[in-house]
């Protein structure tokens, strides 16, 4: 059952790609394993899947430790609290949600003591929603050049979660804004970051994200079911 959801995202995935004239080729999919025991893990593993996306670090981490594959892309895509930075180590590929300066700083001072570099997204809430984490598009502006500089990290790209909304079509206006937000940060070309990847796109909403240009989507429910 989830080889067959699997293959219906991706299918999913491919279609709406196509629509807009872009490779699905230029769209990763994560598969989001937060709560889902190691075994459906390793389901969707065998089933193809390469790439993962957890939100808890010591959940995270004992559940690397369990699936123990070699070719999985391990993405953090949660809250990340400063006390569990150490948790990271090197295990994550991409962190999608750093929501803050202070928090960047920590990592990047982290990842310098162990002489590693940790490849980040920077979370923007661009609806301005209250309960979000996120940068308000304003103080991402502002802050790039700082973050630009920390060398323990390096600034991929963007991240955003659109208001939970039954009507999909409701969040297309937040991945527009994103990816404005990113073409107008892109053409100020501020050294230290780059801004190819645009994570945004749920299992409500990703054929959406991926018409407006998403690089990276994270599925969660679609592929294993109601957590
Ligand atoms: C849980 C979660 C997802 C996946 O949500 P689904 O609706 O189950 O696809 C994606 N992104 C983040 C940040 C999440 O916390």
């Amino acid at each position: 059952m989830i080889a067959d959801n699997l293959a219906s995202v991706i299918h999913h995935i491919g279609e709406a790609a196509r629509k807009v004239g872009r490779s699905p080729d230029s769209i990763r999919l994560v598969a989001v394993s937060k709560q889902v025991s190691s075994e459906k893990t390793i389901e969707a593993y065998q089933a193809g899947s390469k790439c993962f996306g957890e939100n808890k670090a010591q959940e995270a981490v004992s559940k690397i430790d369990e699936v123990n594959a070699q070719d999985i892309s391990w993405h953090f895509i949660g809250h990340l609290q400063k006390n569990k930075i150490k948790y990271l180590d090197s295990r994550f590929d991409l962190i999608h949600s750093v929501d803050s300066l202070s928090l960047a700083e920590k990592i990047s001072a982290y990842c310098k003591s162990q002489n590693q570099q940790q490849a980040v997204l920077l979370q923007v809430n661009v609806s301005g929603e209250e309960a979000k984490f996120g940068m308000t598009p304003s103080e991402l502006e502002e802050q790039l050049p700082s973050f630009g500089q920390l060398q323990g990290i390096k600034v991929q790209g963007l991240m955003t979660i659109p208001p939970q909304d039954p009507d999909a079509e409701n969040s297309r206006k937040y991945f527009i804004a994103l990816r404005a937000l990113r073409d107008k940060c892109q053409a100020k070309n501020i050294e230290g970051i780059e801004l190819n990847e645009l994570s945004m796109g749920m299992t409500n909403d990703y054929p959406i994200a991926v018409e407006e240009g998403a690089t990276l989507v994270r599925v969660g429910t679609a592929i294993f079911g109601q957590r």
